[in-house]
């Protein structure tokens, strides 16, 4: 993902908890995902080489990148 739609994107939606090499943000505003185009629920940004989630719920889940960021787009079923 280029810089500028990064920055598009994050300014669009609401950080929530951040910490632990993790950031997530809610999309208030119904911005579609980049990977398949449908509006996702929540971002989480990945700065570390490695992490893991705990998942309170089944999640699809559409990954792309932005510097050494992982981003996780987060649809619900
Ligand atoms: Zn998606």
């Amino acid at each position: 993902m280029e810089d500028t739609d990064y920055e598009e994107l994050i300014s669009a939606l609401t950080p929530q908890e951040s910490g632990g090499g993790v950031s997530s943000y809610r999309n208030t505003v119904s911005v579609a995902c980049p990977a398949c185009e449908t509006p996702f629920d929540d971002l989480v940004v990945i700065h570390e080489d490695e992490t893991s989630l705990e998942l309170s719920r089944m999640l699809d889940i559409c990954v792309s990148r932005h510097d050494n960021d992982v981003l996780l787009f987060t649809h619900r079923h």
